[in-house]
């Protein structure tokens, strides 16, 4: 690499190694927003975005990094790790646009008549020009092309798109949102994911700001909303959704809608609801077939100015049958480690990696049980008391941490924790996952415990 080293290469091709000797778990949490900052002979300082990482880094990764920092650049003697502000820039946005939400002031609700696509939520990345077309998706793709044509038009108007995970929902849903701004930047969407529109609702609620929570949604022109499925069981939001929807559809304003499921599918969802989500337009996302595999792979790779041949192609394409995301983090591991070592890809390397990854996430199956015990073991309380509903003070905290993992980690509804957790009340069990998703965002103390809890958890 030599003289043409450059210091975002360096530090990404030392990722993708560090990526593969931890646990997922602790690489996310202790290298997410990191960066090389400076190559100076013999010293590298690298960027963390809290001093929390950089304790953590300097006391228990560095000898990692030092090895493998030595492996790419053999000059290295001598590693920093200095607190930036900037590493972490993306996240003071993301909490910038959250306070402004969760504060629900009144100028928010008011903006929209000029709103600047920055304010949308919305994926850049995720336009039509990325999104590759196939046998599986070309309805779905085509449906949503429609509708910016015809904004509102009956006949597309809901729009529901239905498929499994990791086939593409989210970034077409996005696109729609991007190509609108793009091209009627005057109207306003609003992209939100199915939960956050339940959490701002269940707060607009308890802070006494319906009012605005109102505004804001009945003020959209395309309401973009992802994973409705999970509107499930939510009995006020879905009466507050129906409104929300009524409003809009009855003004000729376009809905959009992913979920796992057909609108009839969807547990406990009352048919008034159901019904209407399925009055306009359903199309669903299949498993793309091996043809588009081969266009999607083919597609990634061009778009990172990389190459593979044929026979590496499709060994990735017959091992990686479900899942486009799957493929795209294939694709990202061959290019991080050709950058690394500096060759070109053969073949053998295509199938150890494309095995290690496909076996990598067979392995990863944890279960309620195991995040129970280990939250039990590590704050010091006896199961039964966790699981229990004793309402001690010192239960309360590792309750609600619980029910943060059940949910992050297992996917679990909110119900179905409040069962398993105590007996509690849906809202108890969401206003205790809210709190900590909050308190996450500042309390170092907290990051640390609960990336050792998931530690403890991914190596049982
Ligand atoms: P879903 O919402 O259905 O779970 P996503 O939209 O998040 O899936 O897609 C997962 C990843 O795969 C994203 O990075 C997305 O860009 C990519 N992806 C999915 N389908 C396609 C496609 N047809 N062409 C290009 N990229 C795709
Ligand atoms: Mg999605």
């Amino acid at each position: 690499m030599g003289s043409t080293l450059n210091q975002k290469k360096l530090w990404e091709a030392a990722l993708a190694e560090l990526e593969i000797a931890l646990s997922r778990a602790n690489f996310t949490t202790w290298f997410k927003n990191t960066s090389i900052l400076e190559i100076n002979g013999e010293n590298i300082v690298i960027g963390v975005p809290n001093t929390f990482a950089q304790e953590w880094l300097q006391n228990k990764y560095h000898q990692d990094i030092l090895s493998i920092l030595t492996k790419l650049y053999p000059q290295v003697t001598n590693i920093q790790y200095k607190v930036t502000t900037t590493a972490d820039k993306s996240k003071q946005i993301e909490k910038k646009l959250e306070s402004v939400l969760v504060e629900q002031t009144i100028e928010k609700s008011e903006i929209p008549v000029t709103q600047d696509i920055a304010d949308t939520d919305l994926n850049p990345s995720y336009i039509f020009d990325t999104f590759v077309v196939g046998s599986s998706n070309r309805l779905a793709y085509a449906a949503a092309q429609a509708v910016v044509k015809k904004l509102g038009d009956r006949s597309y108007n809901p729009l529901y798109i239905y498929g499994g995970v990791g086939l593409g929902k989210t970034h077409l849903l996005q696109a729609v949102g991007n190509e609108i701004k793009k091209k009627q930047p005057k109207k306003v969407v609003i992209y939100s994911s199915c939960e956050k529109f339940a959490s701002e609702f269940v707060e607009a609620l308890q802070s006494k700001k319906l009012e605005t929570f109102k505004k804001k949604y009945r003020n959209a022109d395309v309401l973009l909303i992802d994973d409705i499925q999970f509107l499930s069981r939510k009995e006020g939001t879905q009466e507050e959704f129906f409104h929300t929807f009524n409003t809009l559809y009855q003004t000729n304003r376009q809905i959009i809608m992913t979920s796992d499921t057909k609108p009839q599918s969807i547990p406990q969802l009352a048919p008034r609801l159901s019904s209407r989500f399925g009055s306009g337009m359903v199309v669903d996302i299949k498993s793309p077939d091996f043809e588009t595999r081969q266009a999607i792979l083919q597609h990634k790779l061009e778009e990172r100015g990389f190459n593979l041949d044929e026979k590496s192609i499709d060994y990735i394409a017959k091992s990686v049958q479900n899942n486009v995301r799957e493929l795209e983090g294939i694709v990202n591991k061959i290019i991080a480690h050709c950058e690394l070592y500096n060759i070109q890809p053969n073949f053998k390397l295509i199938e150890t990696i494309t095995n290690q990854l496909t076996v990598d996430n067979r392995n990863v199956h944890i279960s309620a049980d195991d995040i129970s015990k280990t939250i039990a073991e590590y704050y010091n309380v006896a199961l039964v008391d966790l699981m229990g509903k004793r309402r001690h003070k010192e239960l309360v905290y590792p309750r609600q941490i619980l029910m943060y993992l059940l949910r992050r980690e297992m996917g679990y509804s909110y119900p179905k924790i409040g069962r398993l957790v105590g007996g509690k009340d849906h809202t108890t069990v969401i206003h205790g996952v809210e709190k900590i998703e909050k308190k996450i965002q500042k309390d170092e103390i907290l990051q640390r415990d609960i990336a050792l809890i998931k530690e403890q958890l991914y190596s049982f």
